[in-house]
């Protein structure tokens, strides 16, 4: 999507850009993410001698799956914006496309580590329960290394 920056005005003008933007779903880490809905873009632009200045927030609901239990989850966020774009890294100084811009920022919002809940309780390694919904039947021993040798030794 562009935005029009030919009704900016000389150094020094600005303008107020309010927009629903659809944006494709993104593929980041292996990751599927869906964007859903369009994202609502609250943007202020800022014309400068050597670039333009985007100043605001946007607001979006992404589908994530959980890294513990592999569920997909929603989350709804305000991401702020704050960049710069100057005049020579742009082919043409009419118009700004924000796609781009957008999807950085949403990439640069995700958590490293995707839960569906800080409390989620994962999946069984063994028979992959999901343990949010139910305990399974499996008897895990965790044992450390360590001392599983010495029960090894003592069991001889
Ligand atoms: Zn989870
Ligand atoms: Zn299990």
């Amino acid at each position: 999507m562009y935005i029009n920056l030919n009704d900016l005005g000389d150094i020094g003008g600005k303008k107020t850009v309010s927009m629903e933007i659809e944006i494709a779903d993104l593929n980041f880490r292996d990751q599927e993410v869906e964007v859903k809905d369009n994202i609502e873009l609250e943007i202020e632009i800022f014309h400068t001698r050597d670039s333009f200045i985007i100043e605001g927030e946007m607001e979006v609901n992404l589908v994530l799956s959980c890294s513990r239990c592999l569920k997909n989850y929603q989350t709804s966020s305000v991401i702020e914006l704050s960049e710069e774009i100057l005049k020579k890294d742009m082919e043409d100084l009419e118009k700004l496309f924000i796609d781009e811009i957008i999807v950085d920022n949403i990439i640069l919002s995700l958590p490293i580590k995707t839960l569906c809940s800080e409390e989620c309780n994962g999946l069984c390694p063994q028979c992959g329960q999901n343990l949010n919904e139910g305990e399974c039947d499996c008897e895990i021993e965790n044992i450390d290394p360590r001392l599983q040798k010495l029960k090894e030794f003592y069991d001889d």
